[in-house]
């Protein structure tokens, strides 16, 4: 909650002082937000949700464990929790979707609960448990720690950038993210067309596109949750996906559902 409503705070004081000129901002501060936003929006899509989540894909045997504490931490970077706790919260969200249970249901708690509310104040324990993610110690040691990246990160920018780098490049992008990655909870389960009944509300919410990298085809992942590829026809532009097949093809990935 602080660090959410802290992100938040900092991340509004770049953009006054950006905007009324109290703080020098160049291209360069915002081509490293742009790049921070969607470098980091893969890894949401890819880590928190296409593996820790839904194991929609598994590394090569011979660095699968490494791969995979590498993607945490990157993922952490995000600053969307640990990823046995998005994957239990998520894990929730497609077992009881849109229906009592569910922490972030824009049918049953209205849009600005599904977007931001639900973590806002005491949040409920998820009640699904992430039994492969637990059986690792060093996913559960960084589970304690998941603010950690992020905050490495927001040093490395400010080394790189100074004060707009730190300001804008870093909290203007992380809080851009948070909100691009909290759309697939509130607007892609109101609107956009359904093509398979699924028993919930999610959509494939389209106008999502240039900030979803893939993720907005969510009717077709609600109707198969653990298959890589989310965007099904050839003109449902995917590219999470097509990077996973790319990893897959250079010898990376062992397998694609
Ligand atoms: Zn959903
Ligand atoms: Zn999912």
């Amino acid at each position: 909650m602080w660090g959410f409503a802290l992100l938040h705070i900092i991340a509004l004081a770049g953009l006054v002082l950006a905007v009324t000129g109290a703080l020098d901002v160049t291209a360069g501060d915002w081509l490293l937000a742009g790049t921070l936003f969607y470098g980091r929006a893969f890894f949401v899509a890819i880590g928190y949700h296409r593996y820790f989540a839904h194991r929609t894909f598994e590394f090569q045997l011979w660095c699968r464990r490494a791969a995979r504490f590498l993607l945490a931490v990157a993922s952490n970077t995000a600053n969307q929790g640990g990823v046995i706790w998005w994957t239990e919260t998520h894990m929730d969200h497609h077992r009881f979707s849109d229906q009592e249970g569910d922490h972030h249901s824009p049918v049953t708690s209205g849009f600005w609960w599904s977007h931001v509310g639900w973590l806002v104040g005491t949040q409920k324990e998820p009640v699904s448990k992430a039994i492969h993610l637990r059986r690792a110690p060093e996913l559960v040691w960084l589970e304690r720690l998941h603010w950690l990246p992020g905050l490495l990160l927001a040093a490395v920018c400010l080394w790189y950038g100074g004060l707009s780098g730190l300001l804008v490049g870093y909290f203007v992008s992380s809080v851009a993210l948070l909100h691009a990655t909290f759309t697939i909870n509130s607007v892609a389960h109101l609107i956009g067309p359904q093509r398979y009944q699924t028993g919930d509300q999610s959509r494939n919410c389209w106008v999502l596109l240039p900030i979803a990298v893939g993720e907005q085809w969510h009717n077709n992942h609600h109707n198969r949750q653990a298959r890589t590829r989310q965007g099904e026809r050839w003109w449902e532009i995917d590219l999470a996906y097509y990077l996973l097949w790319g990893l897959e093809k250079v010898g990376l990935l062992s397998r694609l559902n």
